[in-house]
């Protein structure tokens, strides 16, 4: 296949689904996109659902003697290989947690959501997409995971299962720091057990200095997701997160920058809420030159919360937007391998870096993968 084909079939595979004929890892619940499956399609990271409209997808996901391939009507597209179960995943600390409701193994990252609770989960301000209580009401997690916790599983993830980062987010809380102190000092332990570079993700701090403090305990990268630009899309689907405003993003993004240093500093951008493109392209702009990584995403339906009904966007509506903030960001120095933590480091669950290859007319980006 063509760079131009893979990328194609990576925005259709993400906006249509994969239906499973095969068993492979996958994520419920949670926070971030969920619900799908965690794969490489011709060595590239991708995360796909495989729940609810991948009943209709055209795309299967079939065994082969060696590792899987993505058919098509009965036609072979692409190599395909799966994240097998996590060793780590059978282990426990000494008082009995299992280590797989502390942390997952997103492919190559070792994920948390240090804090499972948010101040705005479960009333008026719940961010409609967002499914952190999902998975401790189901009891895949445990509601606060400690450093010592962290630390401890991220070591045997980079041991055992070949992490190449951690990246660490939580809920909000309603004190000035909205719980990036804590989510720092969970990565502060696990860099210093484990020597991984780490993101954390928290929404702006009230009191900006608390950004100041991330940076002093060493965390790599940040995430501070403004979800989308559009501001009458945020106040419907993330109404606390309106209340801060684009412009207090930017704000707290511009600190951000200061500290961590110009694409170290990355935002979710979630598309096909019902958001303006252009809109959404100009704002995406903005944050490049204010050394933000706009980090596109097609939605991604999460079962059990208000958006389920929702669909994600035709790789019609994604592909043009993805082109044109990635030429902006290509023209400036930004590129997938800018970020060193986190979602904007790993890129499976959006279709940004499947284009690089076709606007720098190289070959796929490699990827570090499990052994098989
Ligand atoms: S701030 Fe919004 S997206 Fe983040 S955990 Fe709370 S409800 Fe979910």
């Amino acid at each position: 296949m063509t760079a131009t084909q893979i990328s194609d079939l990576i925005l259709d595979l993400q906006a249509r689904g994969l239906r499973l004929e095969a068993p492979m890892e996958r994520r419920t619940g949670g926070a971030g996109p969920t619900d799908c499956g965690m794969l490489w399609v011709a060595g590239h990271p991708v995360t796909a659902p495989t729940e609810g409209i991948a009943k209709d997808s055209p795309y299967t996901l079939r065994a082969e003697d060696d590792g899987y391939g993505i058919y098509r009507d009965g036609v072979r597209l692409a190599d395909a290989s799966a994240q097998r179960r996590p060793r780590f995943y059978d282990l426990s600390t000494a008082d009995g947690v299992p280590y797989w409701q502390i942390a997952l193994l997103h492919l190559d990252s070792v994920a948390s959501t240090v804090v499972q609770h948010c101040a705005y989960w479960g009333n008026d301000d719940q961010c409609r997409f967002c499914g952190i209580g999902l998975s401790l009401a189901a009891g895949r997690t445990i509601a606060r995971k400690t450093p010592e916790q962290l630390a401890e599983v991220a070591v045997a993830a980079r041991d055992l299962d070949g992490a190449v980062d951690a990246t660490l987010t939580t809920g909000s809380t309603r004190g000035i720091d909205r719980g990036a102190l804590y989510v720092a000092r969970c990565g502060q332990a696990v860099k210093r057990a484990s020597g991984l570079p780490v993101e954390a993700q928290f929404e702006p701090p009230v009191d900006l200095d608390v950004i100041d403090e991330v940076g002093a305990m060493g965390v790599d990268s940040v995430g501070i997701h403004i979800e989308t630009f559009d501001p009458a899309v945020l106040a419907r689907v993330a109404p606390a997160k309106a209340r801060t405003g684009i412009e207090g993003y930017f704000t707290a993004w511009e600190r951000a920058v200061a500290v961590f240093g110009a694409g170290q500093v990355s935002t979710y951008v979630i598309l096909g809420m019902g958001e303006d493109p252009q809109v959404t392209i100009e704002g995406c702009k903005r944050a490049v030159d204010a050394g933000v990584y706009p980090f596109l995403v097609p939605l991604r339906p999460v079962i059990g919360t208000p958006m389920a009904g929702w669909k994600p966007p035709p790789s019609s509506y994604t592909r043009p937007i993805y082109a044109e903030v990635l030429a902006y960001m290509i023209r400036r120095g930004m590129t997938s391998a800018t970020t060193t933590a986190g979602c904007a480091r790993c890129q499976a669950c959006s279709g940004l870096s499947s284009m690089e290859p076709v606007l720098l007319q190289i070959g796929p980006r490699p990827q570090a993968r499990p052994e098989a």
